[in-house]
């Protein structure tokens, strides 16, 4: 019989195997010499994919969007994708100008309420590399400044401002994921006048919470100069187009903000999109050795997910965009009637997919992969999460 994944570790709604994971490592083991066949190899990899495929029917916690068809690009992987530097305009004599990067940049800028002729913009790894851009700047911006971010804050905030150096300063948050901006007023009136680095959340990691852009910049009256990052990963998008439209972007005064590609747009594989007002980016290089300009955190960086963002907004445009909120939303409402009709006391934020309750037993967490926190539970509506899913989940409860 040949070897197979599922005689490693189990899959998720199976109990822990003692061994498998050792199992499992034996089986894919980098040999010295090259191990069987390359068809043993693309099957065992197939095997894994088809396992993440099935996942999908009951991957209910987490909100990355898992419904996304990116088959033209099948036949592209005997192709280096590397960019380097600046977005900047297509060269036809270099392998490394991507011309899909620019558009996607100034589309979701215009979404998040720049003129996008004035907003610098990269493609990232991930919505934590663009918090981390951000941050940079903020740093560079005010040196002297304290960072206030939030209790509900993503976890990697913390560690880029050990990174950076920063004096961090971590401020409650209200009951409903927002940043407490009472709170916010007492601790940057305690250290008044050496300005002010803030992360903002709009989608909180846990409860979908929603910080008060003009209240936090208001409450940060008395620390001077300020630097206003918004953390977007998440409900950026959700924001842009939910009925009530929290301030969230640039016309609500954020200097820089980020908002991730695989959750809402959906993408096989993580990326973000990191943007700043232009003049708060400083201009590094030519360098020699690239034979350009280069502001991002990386050197070579991802050429194809640009390519992904940019075919899927392509194929959305921005009604696309909207409709695809307002089913989203619509799940979750009927969600939340589902739930709060089995007792669960569900809530969700006006502009949140995201919809939090009562934590079920720990079997139900793990069969619908749920995240959890104290004695909450929360669900995601994504694109893929349909009201077949949200029914067979509350059978399941
Ligand atoms: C997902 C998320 C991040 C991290 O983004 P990645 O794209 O996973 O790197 C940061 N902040 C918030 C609020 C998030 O939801």
């Amino acid at each position: 019989m040949p070897a197979s994944l599922l005689a490693g570790s189990g899959d998720v709604t199976a109990p822990e195997r003692p061994g498998a994971d050792r199992r499992l490592d034996a089986l894919l083991e980098i040999t010295p010499v090259p191990a069987c066949g390359a068809a043993e190899d693309a099957r065992l990899l197939h095997e894994h994919s088809e396992r993440l495929r099935r996942l999908r029917r009951t991957f209910l916690g987490h909100p990355v969007n898992l419904e996304f068809d990116y088959r033209p690009f099948g036949g592209m992987l005997d192709v280096l994708w590397n960019t380097v530097g600046d977005p900047g305009a297509p060269d036809t004599a270099r392998t490394d100008r991507q011309p899909f990067e620019r558009p996607v940049v100034r589309f979701l800028a215009g979404l998040a309420g720049a003129d996008p002729a004035h907003v610098y913009g990269y493609v990232t790894s991930g919505g934590a590399e663009g918090n981390f851009f951000g941050m940079y700047l903020g740093r560079r911006r005010l040196p002297d400044a304290p960072l206030y971010y939030s209790a509900a804050a993503h976890y990697t905030v913390e560690r880029t401002a050990e990174l950076l150096r920063m004096d961090a300063v971590r401020v409650p948050c209200r009951r409903d994921g927002g940043l407490d901006t009472r709170a916010l007023r007492a601790a940057c009136g305690a250290r008044a006048g050496r300005g002010a680095v803030v992360v903002a959340t709009v989608g909180t990691t846990m409860l979908g919470g929603v910080d008060d852009l003009p209240a936090v910049r208001a409450a940060l009256a008395p620390a001077g100069e300020i630097h206003l990052h918004v953390d977007a990963a998440l409900g950026g998008l959700l924001a842009a187009f939910s009925p009530h439209r929290p301030p969230w972007g640039f016309e609500s005064g954020a200097d820089t903000l980020t908002v991730s590609g695989h959750k809402l747009i959906g993408t096989p594989v993580p990326c973000g999109i990191a943007m700043a007002r232009e003049h708060l980016v400083p201009r590094r290089g030519p360098y020699d050795y690239l034979g350009a300009t280069d502001a991002t955190l990386a050197c070579s960086r991802n050429a194809l997910t640009p390519m992904l963002l940019w075919y899927a907004l392509r194929r959305l445009g921005s009604r696309g965009l909207a409709a695809r909120v307002r089913r989203c939303l619509a799940t979750a409402d009927y969600a939340c009637e589902r739930l709060a009709a089995l007792g669960r006391r569900p809530w969700r934020h006006p502009s949140s997919a995201t919809v939090v309750f009562d934590r079920p037993p720990a079997h139900v967490c793990r069969r619908w992969h749920l995240a959890t926190s104290g004695n909450l539970a929360h669900l995601v509506a994504m694109p893929h999460v349909t009201r077949a899913m949200i029914d067979s989940f509350c059978r399941d409860l």
